[in-house]
């Protein structure tokens, strides 16, 4: 017998308030976890509709007692059922539980007030209200602030409370008199709070070029004739693709749809924002990990209740309860920010691409450099390939130059500034034109070591190298752990202790030295700490109140500066060393990003990619902006390697305090799945590239399958097992499918 877990009330408070139920002969096959059913309830077998959340092979309680569920509810196309059939389908491809699944996708409800907006409502007709106000007049020494009351009534049927209060300046005890006499009653209104606090401003509105025009129409045209699918949009930095993602919603909106548009946190600044309010008013809101749990949840209300037609946010944005859903717009496609790093570990883009097809929408990637993943899908027609190879505006794309530090060295040179992107730096200083100096820190644990006797230093909690920061102590970026950096080598007693860590701090150091008369700012993970840090940093830069912007990866990111002529990429291949196969698709993209900063307004912009490794395809076709070699080289070593999306990678962190249990548990699941899938090409049990954090030891099994059907079905057999594991009750497993992060 099959049993499933029902849940009837998808309130979270209440989602772990399940009812078992037997699956009817009929249902065993074809019910999933998602899906609505009709089910008795009670006593009196009243029917009532709830979801699956679990399937089981074990009954919580007495079979004979357990109820049948009556059927499966068709058709159902209310929100809510489409957002947990989507939780259903994550659950099923990403793995974790259900309820995992279910409180990522269903909005927090919130207990916390609701704003409310009060109104006066003239209660009386105008020839009452007169009589009143006259039988007030004839009062010698009448109220003033009830004079005033009455003369704003005689003018207005409605006035906001605020307004009474505030600008007629009338006390709330004159208001309730009124209410209590009837001349007027008090209506509530909620009042969703709006994050866009900004007046909109004229969109100066560009005709689009051929190429967006071109790209548009072939959406639009397949959207009216009801072809729905998955877009990717290439197109080059500053290629104006924001602009026919403005054209492509406004069409969907205008036949009466809702779009969600997801654009990565850190791109996520003032601007962008304004271009879409801009075009598009309150019909737009905003989503951020700033705003409280409060203001998301009515930024979710408000999508319900048809409010708001276009969301604008992060990841979790894609979860949006619209209703009538017409496209997911999703921008810089390629970001790693767009999977998940907790339980379902999702990916947004094969997500949204499931939720569009429930909804009966469309999806819109775009990117400069596009995942090697999605470019794959395009070329191989699952996606429709949609190109913008030129800038929008008139200027070209900057040029760009590779200098080998290698050589630097040699003729004496030890700085990280080589000796050409100095003299550059010179020059525009000289110009008043602005630079900014990248500092690819990706996969850059700065670390400690012994010159001597070569011991790096270690957290004792985490397997990882320390960094030394300007307070003089060693930190982990793993679990926070700092301690002095020790005098003397604890092996062999050398002094020769020193730090190889090239941050920004000491980037901008090294710069202002350099150029004592440049105004340097520079934005970083500690520089942009609190509310907005970040925006502040970047419009300094904007107004120009800077010359030089040193930083990491954020400052490549999407910004937009039109008096900056030179970019530095230091250390370019810094991202090259991660052990991760993605680590060329990393290196190419962020190097990409970077050269398109450079020489987004009237003058001619200049790319300096600093390099040991001048002869790596990811370097020299970031140089030459070309993607499309990039992506065969990339290709070609993704299918001699088996890596995806050449084929599809399961990867299983096992994880315990305990490292016995750690590896028993490892040990026994690899065994159990080889008994289960003898001929799977599986990896491990290893130590994971990182084998502690925070005390926790990790071990990993990687599973390589050509069939993302098949590492599903081994997940469901280790799912299986675990369940009832009962010889390492301390072990944890977590399953990422093809992994972005794999450390
Ligand atoms: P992308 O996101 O592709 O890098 P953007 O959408 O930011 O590019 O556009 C780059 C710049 O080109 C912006 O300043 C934008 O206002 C401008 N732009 C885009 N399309 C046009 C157009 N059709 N005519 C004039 N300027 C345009
Ligand atoms: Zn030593
Ligand atoms: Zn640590």
């Amino acid at each position: 017998m099959r049993y499933c877990n029902v849940v009837v009330d998808i309130s979270l408070d209440k989602l772990d308030k399940t009812f078992q139920y037997k699956i009817p002969e009929g249902l065993q096959d074809t019910l999933i976890e998602g899906m609505q059913v009709e089910a008795p309830f009670g006593r009196g077998n009243r029917v009532i509709t709830g979801y699956v959340v679990t399937l089981s092979d074990e009954p919580e309680f007495d079979p004979a007692k357990t109820k049948e569920i009556i059927k499966v509810v068709d058709n159902s196309t209310s929100i809510d059922n489409q957002l947990i059939q989507l939780a259903g389908w994550m659950k099923r491809n990403f793995g974790g539980a259900m309820n995992q699944a279910l409180k990522t996708v269903i909005p927090i409800k919130q207990k916390a007030k609701s704003k409310f907006k009060k109104i006066l409502v003239l209660n009386i007709d105008r020839n009452l209200l007169d009589d009143e106000y006259n039988s007030l007049m004839a009062r010698s020494n009448h109220s003033v602030a009830k004079e005033r009351l009455f003369l704003a009534l005689k003018d207005n049927d409605e006035i906001p409370w605020d307004v009474v209060t505030k600008k007629l300046n009338i006390g709330s005890n004159i208001i309730r008199d009124f209410e209590k006499n009837g001349i007027i009653t008090i209506r509530q209104e909620s009042e969703y709070r709006n994050p866009i606090n900004h007046t909109r401003e004229n969109e100066q509105r560009h005709i689009l070029n051929d190429e967006q025009a071109s790209i548009c129409n072939q959406f639009i045209s397949d959207y009216d004739a009801g072809r729905l699918g998955t877009y990717l949009i290439h197109g080059v930095t500053g290629s104006g693709k924001t602009l026919c993602y403005l054209e492509m919603i406004e069409h969907v909106i205008n036949k009466g749809k809702s779009a969600i548009v997801l654009i990565p946190e850190i791109a996520l600044t003032f601007q962008t924002v304004m271009r879409f309010y801009n075009r598009f008013g309150d019909m737009v809101s905003i989503l951020n990990s700033r705003m409280s749990v409060a203001e998301r949840y009515d930024q979710f209300l408000r999508a319900k209740n048809g409010d708001i037609k276009i969301i604008v946010g992060p990841r979790s944005a894609l979860f949006t309860p619209f209703p009538d859903l017409g496209l997911i717009v999703i921008d810089e496609e390629h970001e790693t920010s767009y999977k998940s790093e907790n339980v379902p570990k999702y990916h947004a883009v094969p997500t949204a691409i499931e939720r569009a097809r429930i909804a009966g929408a469309s999806v819109v990637l775009g990117s400069a450099t596009p995942s090697v993943d999605s470019y794959k899908k395009a070329l191989d027609g699952e996606y429709t390939l949609l190109s913008l190879p030129n800038r929008a505006t008139a200027n070209s794309l900057a040029k760009s130059e590779i200098v080998d530090m290698r050589s630097e060295l040699r003729r004496g040179n030890n700085s990280i500034i080589s000796d050409r992107l100095a003299g550059l730096i010179e020059d525009r200083l000289n110009k008043k034109e602005q630079i900014m100096l990248f500092l690819n820190r990706r996969g850059m644990l700065g670390c400690i070591s012994c010159r001597e006797c070569g011991t790096t230093l270690k957290c004792p909690h985490c397997d990882v190298s320390l960094s030394l920061h300007r307070d003089g102590k060693m930190h982990c970026h793993y679990c926070g752990h700092t301690e002095p950096k020790p005098m003397v080598c604890g092996k062999c007693g050398s002094k020769a202790i020193g730090g190889f860590n090239i941050g920004t701090e000491k980037v901008e150091e090294i710069v202002s030295d350099m150029f004592p008369s440049a105004r340097v700012v520079r934005m970083d993970m500690d520089t942009t700490k609190g509310k907005t840090g970040h925006e502040d940093i970047l419009a300094k830069f904007k107004n120009k109140e800077a010359d030089i912007l040193v930083g990491t990866q954020m400052i490549v990111k999407g910004h937009d500066f039109g008096n900056v002529t030179l970019v530095g990429a230091l250390a370019a291949d810094m991202s090259l060393n991660i052990p991760d196969f993605r680590s060329g698709e990393r290196t190419f993209q962020l190097l990409t990003q970077a050269v398109g900063r450079a020489g987004r307004g009237e003058a001619e912009g200049l790319a300096i990619i600093q390099t040991y490794e001048p002869e790596h395809y990811a370097i020299i076709e970031s140089m030459k902006q070309d993607y499309e070699t990039f992506y065969d080289k990339e290709i070609m070593y993704r299918n001699l390697m088996n890596y995806p999306p050449c084929a599809h990678m399961l990867l299983m962190t096992i994880q315990s305090e305990d490292l016995e249990q750690a590896e028993g548990l490892a040990n026994a699941l690899h065994d159990r799945l080889k008994e289960h899938f003898p001929d799977a090409k599986m990896l491990g049990p290893q130590d994971a590239l990182i084998a502690k954090i925070n005390d926790i030891h990790r071990k990993t099994i990687y599973i390589k399958d050509s069939s993302y059907e098949l590492l599903v079905s081994i997940k469901d057999v280790a799912d299986e097992y675990l369940l009832n594991n009962t010889r390492f009750p301390k072990g944890h497993v977590y399953f990422d499918f093809d992994p972005i992060n794999s450390l």
